[in-house]
């Protein structure tokens, strides 16, 4: 309604221009308006609405480009963890194990086998953040060890919750296909703006259901950038 108010009233055209943090100047982007501000992110509306009415209005300081980062988290697996749970899906029949032979960073990593196609299995560990700041980027690194993976291959994902809602979810899964036989390969996926309301993030490594063959997962690490 914002959107058509600019056209019809402020004689505003479109401009998909961006703010140095990525997200849009304007909300008079030729495209998708849902996301541009939700219930978690009311210093966006408020940008927004000033914006509207006056194309002027200074960058504010949530959208300027982050780029100094704080490791939040960083687990090169030990073989007594026991933070990571592995959890089969209905009708998987892959494996797991912590495996103390293969590793990127001594001394174990988190495997998952399937000999033949089923269902995804995934490790997940799951904690409450502290002192990140709303509007930060995160991105989530793992180092992964490939052998013989066929079809969908590897996803790594990070997905953030509040007391009610599912707030961010963010996986490698549909933009990079993980899959083959490689030595141990960082990948990386990044959520780009965390809010405050999320009470727990939950860490994935997953092996797809059509998929078969091994991968071992290490060195898992988190950075925070503002
Ligand atoms: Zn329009």
């Amino acid at each position: 309604m914002f959107h058509e108010l600019g056209h019809a009233a402020l004689e505003r055209g479109h401009n998909n221009t961006l703010l140095p943090n990525g997200d849009y100047k304007t909300m008079m982007i030729n495209g998708l308006l849902f996301g541009l501000y939700s219930k978690d992110t009311p210093e966006k509306r408020a940008y927004y609405l000033d914006e509207l009415l006056d194309s002027s209005t200074p960058i504010p300081s949530w959208a300027f480009a982050k780029v100094n980062p704080t490791v939040i988290f960083n687990d090169s697996i030990n073989s007594t963890d026991t933070n990571w749970e592995y959890s089969n899906t209905t009708n998987s029949t892959h494996s797991s194990e912590i495996n103390s032979t293969i590793f990127s960073t001594p001394g174990s990593s988190l495997k998952i086998s399937a000999k033949e196609p089923s269902a995804f299995s995934f490790w997940r560990y799951r904690f409450s953040p502290e002192g990140l700041n709303q509007g930060s980027r995160l991105t989530m690194e793992v180092s992964v060890r490939l052998e013989n993976v066929t079809n969908d291959g590897i996803s790594i994902a990070m997905r953030g919750d509040s007391d009610t809602d599912m707030v961010f979810f963010n996986t490698t899964q549909g933009t990079t296909t993980i899959n083959g036989t490689s030595p141990f390969t960082t990948y990386t996926v990044e959520t780009p703006y965390y809010v405050e309301t999320v009470d727990t993030i939950n860490l994935f490594l997953i092996l797809a259901g059509n998929s078969t063959g091994t991968v071992y997962f290490d060195d898992i690490k988190i950075t925070s950038y503002n």
